[in-house]
């Protein structure tokens, strides 16, 4: 490789490294940190954003990416990190300065005004500090470019390379293919949860459950921790430092446990970066909707299948052993996975889930594109909630002013979740393609053994990092473009299963 690319890399080195103690401090503010530090704790996070972000755009650091990109690319991976790179900087400068500032400081206010309009259940609080978040998106996207619609550079932020024209059909075929599926289910009888809500689950137990199970699927406690927070997270410096929590509920050990497998498979992804590309743009994961297709796998996929199920009970027993008593794996996986409409995204089941997210998908294309007023959006929530999930919000804080994104400014960021579960059933039908010779995989899971799959998700997924763009990467790992097509099948497999209806 020639002298550009070697200075450019030892300065992406510096700048991954103030990355690496912002990661650190981020997990010390959630876990650690007395209350008082809280202020002190901001100046610190703000140097060091200030830092990496000059360090970006210096003044000769386009001068060397220039110089790089004209002794060309040797290899996949020096291609891979010059994409990346280049993706990066563009980002960086687009932006002028004065924007970004604006920004932040509309972002704080705006928080501000979301919680207070949520915690009074009125959006008119909300409403002006949104208007203004969506004019502010609409420049931001005007700065990073696009060629159809402008909605196309917000997604691009979150996932490189997503756009309308790729999430639309992905989204088309999740809807004509759930909303009967789920609409058939309502008329269901659901599973008995009162082995669940008659006991109380201590937190020591679910804490060592918790630890155990995510040890068996092969997260590494030599080279990570598993702490408590209000809001889980995997976080963290390095494969060799994967930091990843959960929190208790003794009322239910689902959240917790559920939780804790879905961090898991982050983590795991994380330890599974490929070591010869450390401080390297191309040895990260490859963004936020392959690194869900890790955490949904072996949350969902994996967890909540009848073989897990099968395989956990005694672990179950162990640690719960009068609440478990006559609690079988069937009425266990009945019970982690009850299918129902529900007003709350965070609370929705597998099924549902993705409903929620192309709700919040569809408003944000049309509020990018002036097709819906801000006045508009509290009523057009609702109306689509009916639509899709026949249920309807009787107040405004279980509808439009549920979640942050928008007060952040995090216009784009919703789909990514549902590629992470298109992308990890997709996934599993290649593992399972690879993998099934001789029996299943959940022949295998219903004996505790994880690793089969794991290695192939190291080798077709963690190992390649980001040398592939997200799209790129799936194709290569399946053999097929990211398509809607697995997950359905899963889906309607899994529900047929359980309820004994079809759709
Ligand atoms: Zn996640």
């Amino acid at each position: 490789m020639g002298e550009a690319y070697a200075t450019l890399m030892s300065r992406m080195k510096e700048i991954e490294t103030v990355s690496q103690i912002q990661g650190l401090l981020g997990w010390d503010q959630e876990v650690m940190m007395p209350p008082k530090a809280a202020p002190l704790r901001a100046e610190q996070m703000a140097w060091l954003s200030r830092t990496s972000h000059s360090m970006m755009v210096e003044s000769t650091m386009g001068e060397v990416l220039d110089a790089a990109e004209a002794e060309g690319a040797g290899d996949e991976i020096a291609a891979g990190n010059l994409r990346l790179i280049r993706d990066a900087y563009d980002k960086a400068t687009k932006k002028p300065v004065d924007f970004v500032e604006r920004f932040a400081r509309h972002k704080s206010k705006s928080i501000v005004s979301w919680t207070e309009a949520r915690e009074k259940d009125d959006f008119s609080i909300f409403r002006d500090d949104l208007a203004e978040m969506i004019e502010l998106n609409r420049e931001l996207a005007g700065y990073l470019g696009y060629e159809d619609n402008p909605y196309d550079a917000l997604l691009d932020i979150y996932e490189s390379g997503l756009c309308v024209s790729q999430v639309d059909p992905l989204f088309a075929g999740l809807r004509e293919a759930l909303v009967p599926l789920i609409a058939a289910v309502g008329d269901c009888e659901a599973p008995d949860m009162s082995w669940v809500t008659s006991n109380n689950w201590p937190e020591a137990a679910q804490a060592q459950l918790s630890h155990e199970i995510s040890s068996a699927i092969g997260f590494d406690f030599d080279a990570g921790r598993r702490d408590k927070s209000t809001h889980p997270f995997c976080g963290g410096s390095n494969p060799d430092d994967v930091r990843w929590t959960t929190r208790y509920d003794e009322a239910e050990p689902f959240g917790s446990l559920y939780g804790s497998l879905h961090e898991t498979g982050h983590g795991l992804y994380e330890q599974g970066r490929p070591r010869h590309l450390d401080f390297q743009p191309a040895g990260h994961a490859d963004g936020l909707g392959v690194h869900e297709s890790q955490s949904r796998l072996w949350e969902n996929q994996v967890g909540r299948s009848l073989a897990f199920s099968e395989w956990a009970i005694p672990h179950w027993s162990e640690y719960f052993p009068s609440n478990m008593n006559g609690v079988t794996g069937e009425m266990l996986w009945r019970s982690v996975n009850l299918v129902a409409p529900s007003l709350i995204r965070v609370e929705a089941d597998e099924a549902t889930y993705n409903l929620h997210i192309m709700i919040r998908y569809e408003i944000e294309k049309q509020l990018i594109n002036g097709d819906l007023d801000v006045d508009d959006l509290p009523d057009a929530w609702d109306d689509m909630y009916e639509k899709f999930l026949g249920i309807r919000s009787p107040n405004r804080k279980q509808g439009v002013l549920q979640d942050v994104h928008w007060s952040m400014g995090a216009f784009g960021y919703f789909p990514t979740y549902t590629l992470g579960n298109l992308y990890s059933a997709q996934l599993l039908v290649a593992a399972r393609a690879d993998l099934e010779n001789d029996e299943t995989l959940e022949e295998m899971w219903a004996r505790g053994e994880f690793e089969p799959l794991l290695q192939w998700m190291r080798d077709k997924v963690h190992a390649r990092g980001s040398i592939l763009s997200p799209a790129e990467l799936v194709e290569e790992a399946t053999g097929q473009a990211p398509t809607p097509q697995p997950f359905i099948d899963y889906l309607r497999a899994k529900i047929e299963s359980l309820y004994g209806v079809a759709a």
